[in-house]
């Protein structure tokens, strides 16, 4: 302790010495760190509900627009100007939907699949698809661990991950650069993978920002400011952790580490639904529709409508569709969509299969995940239907259980 006196020599304030300073500023500086870290993991969190829920409803707004659009297509000459108009709102919806699959994979808080991977494997797909493509101007340094421990994930999401850190290194490198992609075993626990750049790096308030959903620096149609966020999401979704280093000027790195996983873990086979649909002969079909969104509702039945198949019947929900199964109603198909209110698809499936177990189901929904395609495995003849569908999709799927 040190006492410091006043000019007439009286004690003037208590003072701790050195090390007791630097202790208590240590401990001071972990604290504000942890704290702006537990803000930032709110922040991300409250970002993809926000971002799922927005997603979900987008959705059915896009599939409404793909749906007419794609439904009246077909009714126009090749080249006239409805028919060119109708083409342009196809396209628009499908980059929609593009972006709406990424608002839903930032928002998904777990991996898609749970499979042992060999993450030099996914990279090396990676570099093959670097060197057809964008690598003229860039060189690549490619240094991975020889005997790189495996990890459990979804080699689709990672494979995705990658793509989004390798497009920025290489936007972030305009005129020449090196890319420089690294693994390592960590001691026992862990795997860490590093994508490196020498390019124009970020300033303090731009990495402050970086993962978060849509913020870019680049020019309207470049950037959409998903891919960090993406990338940022997956890790988490596979326990994982990421660090980005950068500065103006001396470039980026970005350093994930994944659970390295035991070795006799098991290895899961891909789900796939299973469907043994009668064949029934074309022409009319009958089909109920379930499904919330009075949007979705009209454009399926125009789509429906443009393939011929006229006989409709509409539900709001699980439970007023079980209801008209119920009072004798016999579809040939049941559309079911998998986020309602009330019983939603997961409760409708197992109660409709018990009145119905043969007719084939279209389950449609928003995202792929696990869930849905555990559900649509859990049952025969369920095929998954993914939203936003226009018309070809919707015929595809038909054909694909013999309804087409
Ligand atoms: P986008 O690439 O669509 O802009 P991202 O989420 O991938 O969205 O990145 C957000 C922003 O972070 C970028 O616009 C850019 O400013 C910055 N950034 C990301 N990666 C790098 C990098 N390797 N070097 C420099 N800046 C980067
Ligand atoms: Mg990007």
């Amino acid at each position: 302790m040190v006492v410091q006196h006043d000019d007439d020599g009286k004690p003037l304030r208590m003072i701790g010495t050195n090390s007791d300073i630097t202790e208590r500023r240590q401990a001071e500086v972990e604290r504000v760190n942890l704290q702006n870290q537990l803000l930032h993991s709110q922040k991300m969190e409250s970002l993809g509900t926000l971002a799922g829920g927005v997603a979900h409803d987008m959705n059915n707004v896009l599939g409404a627009i793909l749906g007419l659009a794609s439904a009246h297509i077909g009714t126009q000459p090749y080249g006239s100007p409805l028919h060119q108009a109708l083409d342009t709102i196809c396209k628009a919806t499908e980059r929609g939907g593009k972006m709406v699959k990424s608002l839903l994979s930032f928002a998904r808080q777990s991996p898609a699949e749970n499979n042992k991977l060999d993450m030099n494997a996914i990279l090396r797909e990676q570099i093959n698809l670097l060197e057809r493509t964008t690598l003229a101007k860039v060189r690549l340094v490619v240094d991975l661990e020889a005997q790189l421990r495996p990890i459990l994930g979804d080699s689709s999401a990672l494979t995705h991950a990658f793509m989004n850190l390798c497009v920025n290194a290489v936007d972030a490198m305009p005129e020449t650069g090196t890319l420089t992609l690294h693994t390592r075993n960590v001691d026992n626990d862990w795997i860490e993978v590093v994508v490196e750049d020498n390019g124009m790096g970020m300033s303090k308030e731009v990495l402050e920002k970086a993962m978060e959903p849509f913020f870019t620096t680049k020019e309207t149609g470049k950037g959409t400011g998903l891919g960090l966020s993406m990338v940022f999401s997956t890790v988490k979704a596979h326990q994982g952790q990421m660090a980005i280093e950068s500065e103006p000027g001396k470039g980026t790195r970005v350093r994930l580490r994944f659970p390295a996983c035991a070795e006799e873990a098991p290895v899961q086979a891909a789900a796939t639904a299973g469907h043994e649909a009668d064949q029934i002969p074309r022409g009319t079909l009958n089909v109920l529709l379930v499904d919330d969104d009075d949007l979705i509702q009209s454009s399926v039945q125009i789509i429906l409508d443009a393939l011929g198949h006229t006989a409709v019947t509409a539900a709001q929900s699980g439970e007023e569709g079980l209801a008209l199964l119920q009072a004798g109603l016999e579809p040939d198909l049941v559309i079911l969509d998998m986020n309602m209110p009330g019983l939603g698809g997961i409760g409708t499936l197992p109660l409709l299969r018990r009145l119905r177990p043969e007719v084939p189901v279209l389950l449609s929904t928003g995202r792929a995940d696990q869930s849905a395609l555990a559900l649509a495995s859990a049952y025969p003849g369920v095929t998954l239907l993914s939203k936003p569908f226009g018309l070809r999709e919707l015929q595809r799927h038909l054909e694909l259980i013999g309804l087409g």
